[in-house]
Order: C-alpha cells, then sequence, then structure tokens
C-alpha cells in the first residue's frame, strides 16, 4: 500500500473525496472540543472529543479500505480485493456500536 496511491485514490475519486471533507470537518470539531473542553474543565466536552475521534479513524479505515477495493486481482487473491471493504466495516462498526456486537 503505497501512500501516493492512496492520497491520489482519495483525492480523485468523487465518493472518497466527499469522506475526506467530512473527515476534515470532523476532525476539526475534534480539535474544538478538545481544546475547549481543556480550556473550560469540561469533562463531557472532552469524552465528545474522544468519540468523534474515533468517528474519524473510522473514516480513515474507510478511505484505506475503499483504495485497497480498487487492486487488481493477483496471485495472492485472484477475486480481486473487493470485499475489503466488507472486513472494514467488521473492524469499525464495533467502534460505533459497541452495544450491539457482545
Ligand atoms: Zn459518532
Amino acid at each position: 500500500m503505497d501512500f501516493r496511491g492512496f492520497v491520489a485514490h482519495a483525492t480523485n475519486d468523487p465518493d472518497s473525496r466527499k469522506v475526506c471533507y467530512f473527515l476534515a470537518i470532523n476532525l476539526a470539531f475534534t480539535f474544538v472540543e478538545v481544546f475547549t473542553g481543556l480550556i473550560t474543565n469540561s469533562l463531557g466536552l472532552l469524552s465528545d472529543a474522544g468519540h468523534m475521534f474515533f468517528d474519524c479513524s473510522s473514516l480513515f479505515i474507510s478511505l484505506g479500505a475503499a483504495y485497497v477495493s480498487t487492486w487488481p486481482a493477483d496471485e495472492s487473491f485472484p477475486r480481486g480485493y473487493a470485499k475489503v471493504e466488507i472486513l472494514a466495516v467488521r473492524v469499525f462498526f464495533p467502534s460505533l456500536f459497541p452495544n450491539l456486537t457482545n
């Protein structure tokens, strides 16, 4: 997985670009919540910032999976990498809905 290919896919693919915009907005809100939470000594804001950070990690995993799923089939995976997106959902779904996956 090369970083340049990942960045090129994230910026050129229209759907991935939308995810990038949302990731940037979400990350900005996370930093604002951390900053405001530290200044006002608010545990609520800091815990929501932690929640939003996990949202950001889920979006980042989605971007990586969308990129890997475009790889062509090879000897190791003759059917291609399309199912990587399903595996990615399996990775980040428990972080979004931890109560449903016990
Ligand atoms: Zn969330």
